[in-house]
């Protein structure tokens, strides 16, 4: 009968044997080993705060620059504040002065560019960074993640290493999905609202979690892997639809009286949002405590049509950079008809698709040129726009909505 070669049980007393070149491994002695190297990995964490490459907040700008298109007072505020928060990480507590946390709120519609701006930040500062959606999470107890699971995934994204996970970046996605129905916090129990909330003051304000290291529901054997959020920096993304009308009213309210007229003319009804305010957020269904956690409040701009062309084109990674470099690789040059661009920004607002619909429609575009181009030999390819009209004249909108 074959046995563990570390606990010598036999196989009939494990669930799982599995065999190497002369011995054998159960299950069980599997789960312990793996604990072991996560324990080792963390207790040689090669991070420290000495090595984090501080940049100066006009740097982290133009860095941001080369990948996220306008935005700029979402990219000013993001760069102070990650620039204040390393400098906290590196702070020396000698008086009474303690740097506090600048996490961070980034109101703005769906697909103007909150998670790239999150993530082109992260990939600077070389910090673990990950993205989780708040409508997958509900309080303990119910159906869905547990607000710990967002902790397990900065860990696993920083290798298991605590000490680099305990610095890194969470950005939670749709924060406004989790906002309070109905003003009376008491009327019924709100399983995706304010217990959610709650659970997530406490990730925010920054205490010891205890996190099971693999995800999943907490289950009693589940060794848990204590993590500080205090130097954890969250960013917290919502398109808050409707919140224009309240920053409206909240603008109308304050102006009436003498000077009303002359103050509400100035107001740039298609951009409610750049007057957006802590309190927008509570009217919402946030509560004071998430909003006083999020002391750093910045929004983003809707995207015109001269926006999604330069999104097409100048990121440093921009699909059209991409496409052109698909194509060199089989040494071919690829080229566009300036009016290409103009035609594809224009089916994207068509299809009311914003800066996520470029691709698709990309994609559909260029789709057979990708699939012949190869096997034809050619050294030049040129997409002019009786080509892309041609190629997109089947496909309607839905079809290119994507998630
Ligand atoms: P959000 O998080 O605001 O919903 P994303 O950041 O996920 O939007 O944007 C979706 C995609 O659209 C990005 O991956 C990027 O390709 C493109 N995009 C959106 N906004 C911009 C921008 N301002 N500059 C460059 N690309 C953008």
């Amino acid at each position: 009968m074959n046995k563990c070669s570390f606990c010598g049980r036999s196989e009939k007393d494990v669930n799982l044997l599995i065999a190497g070149i002369s011995g054998h491994i159960c299950d069980s002695c599997i789960g312990q080993a793996h604990n072991i190297v996560n324990e080792e990995a963390q207790s040689h964490s090669t991070f420290s705060t000495d090595e984090l490459k501080l940049k100066k907040p006009q740097e982290i700008k133009e860095f941001l620059d080369d990948y996220v298109i306008g935005q700029g007072n979402a990219k000013k505020f993001l760069a102070v504040a990650v620039y204040n928060h390393y400098k906290r990480l590196k702070q020396v507590i000698d008086d009474d002065t303690e740097i506090e946390k600048s996490n961070i709120a980034l109101v703005g519609r769906t697909g103007t560019g909150k998670t790239l701006m999150a993530r082109t930040i992260a990939r600077m500062l070389d910090v673990p960074f990950t993205i989780v959606d708040a409508t997958v999470l509900t309080e303990a107890g119910y159906v869905g993640e547990d607000i710990e699971s967002i902790l397990t995934r900065l860990l696993q994204a920083a290798d298991y290493d605590v000490k680099a996970a305990e610095r890194g970046i969470v950005f939670i996605d749709e924060i406004d999905k989790i906002a309070r129905k109905g003003d009376n916090p008491s009327i019924t129990r709100d399983v995706s609202g304010e217990g959610v909330q709650q659970g997530l003051l406490k990730l925010l304000e920054g205490s010891v979690i205890n996190v099971p290291p693999q995800g999943g529901r907490k289950h009693p054997d589940q060794k848990m892997i204590p993590v500080n959020t205090k130097n954890i920096l969250f960013i917290c993304g919502g398109a808050f639809d409707g919140i224009d009308k309240k920053i409206a009213n909240r603008l109308n309210t304050a102006v009436v009286g003498f000077n009303a007229a002359k103050e509400t003319v100035g107001i740039d009804r298609e951009n409610m949002l750049q007057y957006i305010a802590p309190q927008d957020l509570k009217s919402y269904g946030l509560i004071p405590e998430i909003i006083g956690r999020l002391p750093v409040l910045t929004y983003l701009d809707p995207l015109d049509e001269a926006a999604l062309k330069r999104i097409l084109t100048e990121p440093k990674n921009s699909i059209i950079k991409q496409y052109k470099k698909l194509f060199k690789m089989d040494n071919m040059e690829l080229t566009f008809d300036n009016t290409v661009f103009d035609f594809i920004v224009t089916k994207a607002i068509e299809f009311n698709l914003g800066a996520r619909g470029l691709r698709s429609i990309c994609e559909q575009i260029m789709i057979d040129a990708m699939y012949d181009a190869p096997s034809e030999n050619k050294d030049k390819i040129r997409i002019t726009l009786k080509y892309a009209k041609t190629k997109l004249s089947s496909i309607d909108g839905e079809r290119l909505r994507v998630a």
